[in-house]
């Protein structure tokens, strides 16, 4: 399958780099506005590419993305100084409204990921400007919460994160909301598993987990100035689903018809995914104070999608 990411910058990149290590992807183009910027990053990941994989990665143009199964969306702009967070989503839309025409006219069949941020917003962007079915407009959502949830969960427990099944739900940021009710080890429910094995779920746990998973991007960002490895193996990962039509469920983002009482809205809930992009919602069954915290996180999305105005 050939794969197209838009923005080269640092997670662009580096989901071309996970890809190309993956061997999932045929052919990878990188296109970039700063085409010198693209022609290196193609450059320097494809010298990875003879220890791996077969993969063909190089820069190119918005031509070379016909056939394209799936394309990246990673291109934005920073914030100035002084700009509100509106006014740095109105010039981000108006980066999506260029980059979805072009990609739309040379790919009209292909699925869009959205991964620049904030990525719930961008992906509602997208959609609009795209006409296309939401199935087909996947952001990334919490799928990196999740990622995280499910590990810290299976150190606890002294089991893989496969064998975990947890859920970060909402908006991919400070309102998202860890669905502990339907956590589950196996077959089993985590409180079960927990008390089993004597490892028991405690309130303090719980909190530092939350904590620990709400905080990781403001970690990283306080160390080293951004995050791209965790979103560009994420990214790579979900095209995989997408190129082997796996049908593995992720907790990524689409326009949704209604999500914890929020009519036609974005957030993330556990959604299969195959070669047409979403296939299935899986509407996860959550207590009372989850399902407020998930209708509270999709409302603010609901009101930030308003005040774009698309
Ligand atoms: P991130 O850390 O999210 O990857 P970067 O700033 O490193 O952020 O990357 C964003 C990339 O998007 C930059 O390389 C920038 O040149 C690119 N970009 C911005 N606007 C456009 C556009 N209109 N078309 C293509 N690429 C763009």
């Amino acid at each position: 399958m050939k794969v197209g990411i838009v923005g080269a910058g640092m997670v662009g990149s580096t989901a071309g780099y996970a890809l190309a290590l993956s061997g999932i992807a045929s052919e990878i183009v990188l296109i970039d506005l700063n085409s010198a910027l693209a022609i290196a990053q193609a450059e320097d990941i494809a010298h990875a590419v003879p220890f791996n994989s077969a993969s063909v990665i190089r820069a190119g143009s918005y031509a070379d993305l016909a056939g394209a199964g799936v394309v990246v969306l990673a291109a934005g702009v920073g914030q100035r100084p002084g700009e509100t967070r509106l006014q740095l989503l109105g010039r981000n839309a108006q980066v999506f409204r260029k980059i979805v025409g072009e990609v739309l006219t040379q790919a009209p069949e292909t699925i869009l990921l959205v991964a620049a941020n904030p990525v719930d917003i961008m992906t509602y962007i997208a959609t609009k400007l795209s006409g296309l079915p939401p199935h087909r407009v996947i952001g990334s959502g919490t799928i990196l919460d999740t990622a995280r949830f499910r590990s810290l969960l299976a150190g606890h427990l002294g089991v893989s994160p496969q064998a975990v099944h947890a859920y970060v739900l909402g908006e991919h940021g400070d309102s998202e909301v860890l669905a502990w009710s339907n956590v589950h080890v196996g077959a089993i429910s985590l409180l079960d598993f927990a008390e089993q094995i004597g490892r028991p779920i405690t309130g303090d746990l719980r909190a530092e987990m939350d904590s620990n998973i709400r905080n990781a991007a403001y970690r990283i960002i306080a160390g080293k100035g951004a995050t791209y490895y965790g979103i560009g193996a994420g990214l790579a990962r979900i095209i995989r689903a997408i190129a082997n039509d796996q049908r593995d469920v992720f907790s990524v983002s689409i326009l949704t018809p209604s999500i914890a009482g929020v009519d036609a809205v974005v957030g993330s809930i556990p959604r299969v995914i195959g070669a047409r992009g979403v296939i299935v919602d899986i509407v996860p069954d959550l207590d009372a104070v989850e399902h407020a915290a998930l209708n509270r996180s999709e409302t603010l999305l609901k009101g930030l999608a308003d005040q774009v105005g698309l």
